[in-house]
């Protein structure tokens, strides 16, 4: 029996009680595997004082039985729906759900089931008990970075002028599938010349040019974890003031946000620790998104850092810093590093080399 996933289970019912539910039904599938390590395509799950009920369709009887033997089973294609009768079974009045995934439509479809309980928000509790990692998923996150950085380090000598962003790109994702990926983590970014000025640029047919910024973000997946490293270089000649002005401005910033990752600190002041610098070295406006966020089974997930946060940074927190300049039509520069928050510091999960490198 995995003890793991009973263990999150009984820290979710500790929060839902605490909130004067009797169960709480999840419904949000990357929440169900976390709490299960089902990872089926349709399912959700009940979890009440003593017990839990993974529902899942006929597709799923032998992988749902072999990822999740340690739960009660029960197939039926519309699962929130019949977990909402098994609840009602199971005497539950007051039932807590994830309004941030059920529907409007679903919700009152769920209101008016025979005997329904009154149905009451459990919030983004899963998502908070997953900012937390433990030590099998610290592994996995770092396995996906350790794979990405071998990519990109077989992919950097065959850069060069009259190669396209898409031909990239696609190196890129069959070098992480080589280096043993399961997958890519998200949708490679690469981005040349005036391109890499767009934060989130999707990859051309342009082709680079001698004198180019080339911005890559990308990373693994690797056993359900996410990897988020963005590196910035020079194509084909040394470059130009400009340009190593920028980088060396967000490497001191990325540096900056770095060190900001303590035990306890404030997400918000974390936040400000790279923009402080990019605002004093006269590019205030040319950083225009967040410093980072949590990874893990979901590429973006808590804790974010943004002006609007709440909340503390806590020890076994992977997450990203990952500052940029972007100077329309010209060119831009991001540096992003996956760290995992430790109690002296933070440890550096993505190795491959800040400097400016002329590919
Ligand atoms: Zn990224
Ligand atoms: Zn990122």
């Amino acid at each position: 029996m995995p003890p793991t996933h009973e263990l999150r289970r009984e820290r979710l019912r500790a929060r839902f009680r605490a909130d004067g539910a009797e169960a709480a039904l999840v419904t949000r599938l990357v929440n169900v595997r976390y709490l299960t390590g089902f990872t089926g395509s349709n399912a959700a799950l009940l979890v009440t004082g003593d017990h839990a009920v993974l529902a899942t369709d006929g597709r799923y009887i032998t992988q749902s039985g072999t990822q999740s033997p340690d739960v009660e089973r029960l197939f039926d294609r519309s699962c929130a729906p019949a977990l909402v009768r098994r609840a009602v079974q199971a005497g539950v009045l007051r039932l807590a759900f994830e309004a941030h995934d059920v529907t409007v439509e679903d919700h009152a479809a769920l209101s008016r089931l025979d005997g329904a309980p009154e149905l009451v928000e459990l919030g983004h509790v899963v998502e908070e008990l997953r900012t937390v990692k433990d030590d099998e998923e610290i592994a996995l996150v770092a396995l996906a970075c350790a794979v990405s950085d071998e990519a990109l380090r077989g992919l950097c000598p065959t850069v060069r002028a009259g190669r396209t962003e898409r031909d990239v790109a696609r190196d890129l994702d069959g070098r992480m599938l080589a280096a043993g990926a399961d997958a890519r983590a998200f949708e490679t970014i690469v981005a040349t010349g005036p391109n890499s000025a767009v934060p989130h640029h999707r990859p051309t047919d342009r082709t680079i040019e001698s004198g180019d910024l080339l911005k890559i973000d990308f990373g693994a997946l690797v056993g359900g974890y996410h990897a988020d490293c963005t590196r910035t270089f020079v194509v084909g000649r040394e470059p130009e003031e400009w340009q190593r002005e920028i980088h060396d401005v967000v490497r001191r910033a990325q540096r900056a946000g770095r060190h900001a990752l303590v035990p306890g600190a404030d997400l918000r002041g974390v936040d400000s620790a790279a923009p402080d610098v990019v605002v004093a070295a006269g590019f205030g406006d040319a950083f225009t998104h967040g410093l980072g966020h949590g990874v893990g089974l979901e590429i973006h997930e808590a804790p974010a850092f943004s002006q609007q946060a709440t909340g503390k940074l806590e020890v076994g927190s992977p997450v990203t810093v990952e500052p940029g300049v972007y100077l329309p039509g010209r060119g831009g520069v991001r540096i992003e590093d996956t760290l995992v928050v430790r109690e002296g510091g933070a440890d550096l999960l993505t190795t491959t080399t800040k400097d400016l490198l002329v590919l």
